[in-house]
């Protein structure tokens, strides 16, 4: 049995719901027994967030149109797929809650993170309800299930934590019984919800990972993410053009690519799917003979200096040690436990005897607190616009000499300054910082030299 994950680039029209259908009968025809998860049509997560904050600030008229946009958007391509009464039919309910609401958010001013949440959700909502009837008209025999049985912890609504144990017996309970009568399940990807049936999301993205937690339910090995790309390349394609294909990485390499950036997988995808002894799929909804990425814990040996990069925009703290009594580790320890307590994850550091530097990401409803907390500790500056570089190589590189030192060339090439430096143990990944309006030439330029240029180390 095999997981497929429709991102929105997959979702966006009516021609690439008939790329779906026809990998899809594909599947069917070599036998494979399925079961789907689907983002919102593409851009509609936008859409509706802008929605929301248009009615928070009383813009009725604006609210309404885009209300409606919304509705035109997923009834014009009904429409293309010769299913739009069907479609509006089973769509009336919650685009009636929609517009309540709407109504709601003029009404009480108020957009708490709960309601933003079950907002952002009707996109999944909606479009998982059009493949289904679409599919149907295709002889396919599928049902649509909203991801109730997802139950996350309740700590985040818009980015919250799976609760495994009962996520794993629900999802058998409620999945099972039609897999078992041959129905496709197609299911609503990026959210759950809490004990008390509050909708959570699972952060932005968040539909891989609902591929990975179905896959978990079920004890699927294979989960395949079909996106608008050939497959995991060496570089955002936006930065670097002519980016290669990678044909097979391990799961370490590519969770350091994810977590810094990489946007063509959830950075929580990969752990779950191999830790449970299967792999991840990175596949082209619109060209699915090309075979794409796999990521698996066995990778074969790669003897690249350098497989790929990818960039995430942060903010870059350094704490002045010298300016307060409190001896390292103190401040240390103060440092992590309130970035545990409000949630501001720390993705760098850098320690010397006169300062600790680190990177966190820009969180708007945490980050003012976090600072004003962060002062009561330890003097600090604190630089914005930075972006952390994540290069990576693969574990051969281990113990090879001259791959820090290649890189540093190629960003002094680039006549950039770097504000840290970072590398792990295993040399798998190296961080570098860097002003963000620098980051796509250091990226070119160290692609140029050690992803195309360099055969071999
Ligand atoms: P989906 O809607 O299918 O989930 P996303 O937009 O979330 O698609 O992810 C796919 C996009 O990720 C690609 O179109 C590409 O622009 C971007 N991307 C960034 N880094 C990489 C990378 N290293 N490999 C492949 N794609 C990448
Ligand atoms: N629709 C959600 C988002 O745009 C989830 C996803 O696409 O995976 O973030
Ligand atoms: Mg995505």
């Amino acid at each position: 049995m095999k997981v497929l994950k429709f991102g929105g680039t997959s979702m966006g029209s009516a021609e690439s719901m008939n790329f779906i259908n026809e990998i899809i009968q594909s599947n069917l025809d070599n036998g494979e027994e399925i079961l789907l998860t689907c983002s919102a049509l593409g851009g509609v997560t936008n859409t509706l967030i802008e929605f929301g904050g248009l009615a928070y600030s009383a813009k009725i008229e604006e609210s309404i149109l885009l209300f409606n946009q919304i509705k035109k958007i997923h009834f014009d391509i009904a429409a293309e797929l010769k299913i739009r009464l069907e479609v509006e039919i089973e769509t009336e309910e919650l685009f009636s809650a929609l517009y309540d609401m709407m109504q709601g958010i003029i009404l009480i001013k108020e957009f708490s993170n709960r309601s933003r949440a079950y907002l952002l959700s009707f996109g999944e909502r909606l479009s998982t309800r059009l493949l289904t009837i679409f599919l149907k008209t295709k002889k396919i025999d599928v049902q649509q299930f909203d991801s109730d049985f997802i139950r996350t912890k309740g700590l985040d609504y818009l980015k919250d934590e799976v609760d495994w144990d009962i996520t794993n017996s629900q999802i058998k309970e409620t999945i099972l019984p039609f897999t078992s009568r041959n129905i496709i399940p197609i299911i609503t990807g990026f959210w759950g919800v809490d004990s008390e049936g509050a909708t959570r999301l699972l952060g932005r993205g968040g539909s891989d990972y609902s591929a990975a937690i179905l896959a978990v339910g079920l004890n699927i090995s294979k989960v395949e993410i079909w996106t608008d790309v050939n497959g995991f390349l060496s570089a955002d394609p936006r930065i670097v053009k002519d980016a290669n294909i990678i044909n097979e990485i391990g799961f370490q390499e590519a969770s350091e690519l994810c977590f810094f950036g990489a946007k063509v997988l959830h950075p929580k995808t990969i752990r779950p799917v191999i830790e449970n002894k299967g792999e991840v799929w990175i596949k082209n909804t619109f060209s699915p003979n090309n075979i794409g990425t796999k990521i698996t814990k066995f990778a074969k040996e790669s003897h690249k200096p350098v497989i790929s990069i990818s960039s995430k925009e942060v903010e870059m703290i350094t704490l002045d040690l010298f300016a307060t009594s409190k001896v390292k580790s103190v401040v240390l320890d103060e440092v992590f436990q309130l970035s545990y307590q409000k949630e501001i994850h720390i993705d760098m550091l850098a320690l010397s005897e006169a300062q600790v530097s680190f990177c966190i990401e820009y969180n708007q409803s945490k980050f003012q607190d976090f600072l004003d907390k962060l002062y009561k500790i330890c003097p600090f500056y604190h630089k914005t616009n930075r972006s952390i570089i994540c290069i990576v190589s693969p574990k051969e590189v281990k113990g090879q000499i001259g791959v820090a030192g290649k890189i540093f060339a190629s960003i002094s090439e680039s006549n950039v300054s770097v504000d840290m430096y970072s590398q792990n143990a295993s040399e798998i990944a190296q961080l570098v910082v860097v002003k963000t309006i620098d980051t796509k030439k250091v990226i070119q330029n160290i692609h140029e030299n050690l992803v195309v240029g360099i055969q071999a180390i």
